[in-house]
């Protein structure tokens, strides 16, 4: 999503319906136990959606609500977040701009502490791609090793970076303060194949999304691959992605991989896709 949102909230100080609960699985013997919980990482009501998110007419004028959602994985007992999602400066201080309007319940650290997992055993952070609604936590994990496209990386080093706010998130990390991988190919996050960071670039040129091969099926993570579902059918391409061809092309990957494993596709801003999984703080399994 598009990053000059957060000049403004740089200066702040601030649950969809559930869905059935699988059954009850377990990882096969010998293997570590694999689980994933959705996060509440904020909402956004985006003013004008179809100039916004779309450079071929293709939607209404008008306003449209999405989530920003992040996920915890848990492989044995080490853990990965998926995404960071728009900065917890935000709880309890909605923010209105002519573009829309942001707003969060609870942070991430909050909803962790529930789960009773400290930020400090946070191993991986993973991140889809470096824009502001993806890492406005970031700075909560600095103990934790960035998994990041080497794109991105670039992006956010150029002069005058691609999103200051999101390199100010990340600075930790891109100043060597702080531990990262930055990827050019798919990665194996935990070594065994369950957990794979899928190069997907357009959107940004570093952008990702996650398979988890969970025992109950595979789950796939969009990233920003696509903003809701309806840009699934149209291949609606946001004007401001960084490659319309690449994003296209990744499109087409993304969509192959999910049928080829009859994955359940999450698309992270879209409600609908985020209450397919059980309901925090349930896991799915
Ligand atoms: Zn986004």
């Amino acid at each position: 999503m598009k990053s000059f949102l957060l000049a403004a909230l740089a200066s702040l100080a601030a649950a969809g319906p559930a869905s059935a609960q699988p059954a009850p699985v377990t990882a096969p013997a010998g293997q570590a136990e694999l689980s994933l919980w959705r996060l509440d990482c904020g909402a956004l009501t985006v003013a004008q959606y179809g100039a916004f998110f779309n450079d071929a007419f293709d939607y209404p004028a008008g306003p449209k609500d999405v989530v920003a959602s992040c996920y915890l994985i848990k492989h044995g007992d080490r853990y990965l977040l998926w995404d960071a999602g728009l900065p917890d400066a935000l709880v309890g201080n909605p923010m209105t701009l002519p573009i829309g309007t942001m707003r969060m319940q609870r942070s991430v650290v909050d909803q962790l502490r529930q789960l009773n997992v400290r930020p400090e055993q946070i191993e991986y952070l993973g991140i889809s791609h470096y824009h502001f609604d993806h890492v406005g936590q970031a700075p909560r994990f600095p103990g934790a090793t960035l998994l990041i496209g080497r794109g991105d990386v670039g992006a956010l080093l150029s002069t005058p970076p691609a999103d200051a706010d999101s390199a100010a998130a990340l600075g930790h990390w891109l100043v060597g303060e702080g531990e990262k991988t930055e990827l050019t190919a798919d990665h194996d996050v935990f070594g065994d194949g369950r957990v794979t960071m899928i190069k997907l670039p357009g959107h940004t040129p570093g952008h990702y999304a996650l398979l988890v091969r969970l025992a109950s099926g595979p789950v796939l993570l969009s990233g920003d691959m696509y903003h809701f579902t309806e840009q699934v059918a149209n291949r609606g391409v946001p004007p401001f992605n960084h490659n319309r061809a690449d994003t296209l092309a990744s499109m087409d990957r993304f969509d192959r991989i999910a049928r080829n494993l009859g994955a359940r596709v999450i698309i992270q801003h879209e409600p609908a896709d985020v209450a397919k999984l059980p309901a925090f703080p349930q896991a799915a399994r």
